[in-house]
């Protein structure tokens, strides 16, 4: 990948989020490449939404290009709240491509992917409806909660100005994609518990480890009672999948 933006495409904008779209889009064109399959390539999608769309060639996999001069930290604002939680349900929401770039040199400092089937409904969150103005007076807007997607599903293509190699970006996204089996509404729990998985310090954990996030999950779940039971079936959906290994009754182990 070539680090350094093509600032060219920017000459005449002075928005700055227009300006950063016209020099990011080109880039992703000519540098991103499908992280589902062996395509080195993507293509840009021409479309008049406000938004950045690629997609491959290969395999018809949709990537969103999100970019931004501030390190991606916990949110990121997205736009149709309505259109992108159908598309969640319905699979076929987009993986998302965050980048972020360094100014004024216009260079790419980090880059991740999140695979579309880690984005459960529960970290979409809806904004308040804007003031009733404008064209978009009949849909409101959504950020997308990145603190509460696993750390394993934040799958990074260049760490402070360095490079990974793509074939471990795609087994890091093969390996997440195993989830894919499951019914976009049941993602949810199994995002959350492996989450919380991953924030145990010691790779080994035993069930009363993971109870410790009960409260945590109890208010992501207003509605569910039995919280502790949820989480052991999701430890079992974890390890059916390959994420968990259960070396004995009740004792745990990260993959
Ligand atoms: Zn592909």
């Amino acid at each position: 990948m070539d680090l350094r933006l093509p600032t060219h495409f920017g000459q005449g904008y002075k928005n700055p989020s227009q300006l950063a779209r016209r020099i990011t889009e080109p880039w992703g064109k000519d540098n991103l490449y499908c992280c589902a399959c062996r395509s080195d390539r993507l293509d840009a999608q021409a479309n008049n939404a406000q938004v950045s769309d690629f997609l491959c060639p290969e395999c018809a996999e949709r990537y969103q290009l999100k970019s931004q001069s501030k390190k991606l930290g916990g949110r990121i604002l997205g736009s149709n709240y309505q259109k992108m939680l159908e598309a969640i349900l319905d699979n076929r929401s987009p993986n998302f491509f965050l980048l972020h770039y360094q100014l004024p040199e216009w260079v790419v400092r980090n880059l991740s992917v999140i695979p579309r089937f880690a984005i459960s409904p529960s970290v979409i969150i809806k904004r308040k409806p804007l003031s009733d103005t404008a064209a978009r007076k009949h849909w409101t807007g959504y950020v997308l909660n990145v603190a509460l997607i696993p750390d394993s599903a934040k799958i990074p293509l260049i760490i402070d100005g360095t490079e990974r190699p793509s074939r471990e970006v795609r087994e890091k996204f093969a390996r997440i994609a195993k989830i894919q089996t499951l019914k976009p509404e049941q993602r949810g729990w199994t995002l959350d518990v492996l989450r919380c998985v991953e924030s145990l310090p010691n790779p080994f954990f035993k069930n009363d480890d993971i109870y410790a996030f009960e409260p945590e999950l109890a208010r992501l779940y207003p509605d569910n009672r039995h919280i502790q039971p949820k989480i052991r079936q999701q430890l079992q959906v974890l390890r059916d999948r390959g994420l968990l290994r259960q070396p004995s009754r009740g004792v745990w182990e990260r993959v």
